[in-house]
């Protein structure tokens, strides 16, 4: 695209799973799309992405590699490597500006902006994260299957989270770092399962580049563990451009409100992937991405269809 100064038909903001298949699906619309990125995705982390049909086992980076070489067979979609810090909406137009000063208008943003994960504020936790410490057994149980692990967490969801994590390896050790809220019948029946829980604070995790060692306690006592899974990555909505433009976040908090495709409240403003649902995966995140683009390129057609 040699004019970025036209007026667009879709900014899409954050170039992800779900950004960047709204952009291909609706570059292969003929529509003319813009993509602003700042490559700060929340699974940077990891060394490789599973249970996307194909791209099993590929790390997040070349996943996305592939995608920007793939679109480059289309011209009408531009990707910007920069950060929306603001967005101006006048009488049904989006006025787009970002960090390095340049200011994209078009008829349709869709935000594709994800989670930031800010964790807990244990020393050694950032070492090991995406590497050995892990948030979702989907992602990578099955390469931690049967090893001995750490389950980090408390609350209400701890009890289904220890469930899940028990059907890739039964040598659990449940760590709540402090007083747990366990009920007494679940810790009857996590201790049927010789399933130890620990309440002490956490000092520290030491590891080797990136695989855990040890979890060492404030009492002095420390245990060996190969990995673990952590129930809180305290994720937060990466951007608050569209809360600003009048997007209540849900009723906990984190998520943006939106219809099941991500429509929201504001006519022409959408919101997919992880900002709208928590974790959706890589493929999820790409399935809405598909999902929005065909809905919106519907809508354009309609309108051009009606304005000869
Ligand atoms: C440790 C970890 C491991 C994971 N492993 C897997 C796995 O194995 N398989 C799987 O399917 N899923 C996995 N996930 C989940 C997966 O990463 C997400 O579900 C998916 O990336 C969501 O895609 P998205 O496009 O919604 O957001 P993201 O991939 O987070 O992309 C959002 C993009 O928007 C950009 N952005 C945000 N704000 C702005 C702004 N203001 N201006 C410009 N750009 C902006 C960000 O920088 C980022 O590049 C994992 C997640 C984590 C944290």
């Amino acid at each position: 695209m040699k004019d970025t100064n036209m007026l667009l038909d879709v900014v899409i903001v954050g170039g992800g799973p779900a950004g960047l298949s709204a952009a291909l699906l609706l570059g292969r619309s003929c529509r003319q799309v813009v993509v602003i990125d700042a490559g700060r995705a929340r699974n940077n982390v990891t060394q490789a992405s599973h249970g996307y049909l194909t791209r099993d086992g590929v790390k997040p980076s070349e996943i996305k590699a592939i995608a920007l070489e793939q679109m480059k067979a289309y011209p009408n979609v531009h990707v910007a490597q920069d950060t929306v810090d603001q967005v101006k909406h006048d009488q049904g137009i989006f006025h787009t500006i970002t960090r390095s000063g340049r200011i994209y208008s078009s008829k349709k943003i869709i935000f594709a902006t994800g989670m930031q994960d800010h964790l807990p504020p244990i020393p050694g936790l950032a070492e090991v994260y995406g590497i050995s410490i892990f948030p979702c057994p989907y992602c990578d149980g099955w390469e931690r299957r049967n090893e001995p692990l750490a389950v980090f967490g408390n609350g209400e969801n701890l009890y289904h989270y220890v469930q899940t994590i028990y059907s890739w390896s039964k040598d659990l050790i449940v760590i709540t770092n402090g007083p747990s809220t366990i009920t007494s019948e679940e810790r009857n029946e996590m201790e049927a399962r010789q399933i130890r829980i620990i309440e002490t604070e956490i000092t520290s995790l030491t590891s080797q580049e990136g695989k855990l060692d040890q979890i060492v306690f404030r009492d002095g006592q420390s245990i060996r563990r190969k990995g673990g899974f952590l129930l809180d990555t305290g994720p937060e909505q990466a951007t608050r451009i569209p809360a600003v433009l009048g997007i209540p976040l849900d009723e906990g908090g984190a998520y943006a409100t939106t219809s099941d495709y991500g429509h929201t409240a504001v006519d022409g403003v959408y919101i997919i992937g992880d900002a709208k649902n928590s974790f959706t995966g890589v493929i999820g995140a790409a399935r809405e991405g598909y999902y929005i683009g065909e809905l919106i390129n519907k809508d354009l057609i309609e309108k051009d269809w009606n304005t000869y």
